[in-house]
């Protein structure tokens, strides 16, 4: 036991006891760890700050029997403009919950660190959050192992033609001659596909600007989000804080966060 400097991005928090706050830590070099901010909630405690959700620091942790202890903090990246808006604070928790409960405790994981890293400095420019939802969700799939099968059929392996499915239990699309493979696949349009093509080749950089028609849009949600949950084997409960967000959206005529 000793001590050891990382870089991480705080996951998740919780407050315990009077003054202390566990952190839910990913780090390039131990994956996600727990660590304990003691008595970090007392004014002018000098951990504040970098214990605040998304907050990207070079930590100082004490090695326990138990759980760690984070001795110093020095913020590389705060990521408040994700914390300052409530809409994007919504999607980064639930970018949080995905990669967390896809992750298994010190799965060490560069790739998947400099994605995440990414992902939130994305995320504080992004205009269509539910299309970077899309995005971020086939991509840390594909990371994770799981990509699904996209460019040929999941059952038969011949080339896509025809009529299309997704299949989130076989994990990618039915061509029209298997669609009786899987009756729960849903409808995916030729559009669609061609869309998650690309999002798994293109870097966000060159995916920003893309826009796409609703009924894609809301075809690759009915095909993608099922397909996580198969893999996870598990609800994520922020999607319902993202659902009532949007709720309110359209009930008060926001149109976006551009
Ligand atoms: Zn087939």
């Amino acid at each position: 036991m000793g001590l050891y400097r990382t870089d991480a991005i705080v996951l998740g928090h919780r407050n315990i006891g009077e003054a202390d706050r566990i952190l839910t830590l990913f780090s390039p070099v131990k994956g996600k760890i727990h660590a304990v901010a003691r008595g970090v909630r007392r004014p002018r405690n000098h951990l504040l700050g970098g214990t605040q959700l998304f907050t990207y620091s070079n930590f100082l942790i004490m090695e326990s029997r138990n759980l760690d202890n984070i001795s110093q903090c020095e913020i590389k990246e705060s990521f408040h403009k994700i914390r300052a808006n409530l809409e994007h604070m919504a999607y980064g928790l639930y970018f949080a919950e995905m990669l967390r409960a896809s992750t298994p405790i010190e799965d060490k994981n560069q790739e998947l660190f400099r994605f995440f890293l990414k992902t939130l400095y994305f995320l504080q420019e992004w205009g269509d959050l539910e299309l970077l939802s899309r995005i971020y969700e086939i991509k840390l799939m594909a990371i994770q192992g799981f990509a699904p099968e996209i460019f040929h059929c999941v059952s038969c392996g011949e080339k896509l033609s025809g009529k299309m499915r997704f299949s989130p239990a076989l994990g990618g699309v039915l061509c029209a001659q298997c669609l009786k493979k899987d009756t729960k696949a849903v409808d995916v349009s030729r559009e669609a596909v061609a869309a998650l093509r690309i999002f798994i080749k293109k870097p966000y950089r060159e995916l920003i600007s893309l826009d796409l028609q609703e009924n894609v849009k809301k075809q690759l949600k009915n095909a993608l989000y099922p397909f996580i949950l198969h893999h996870l084997d598990r609800k994520l409960k922020t999607i319902e804080f993202i659902d009532d967000i949007n709720c309110l959206k359209v009930q008060t005529g926001m149109t976006g966060g551009k």
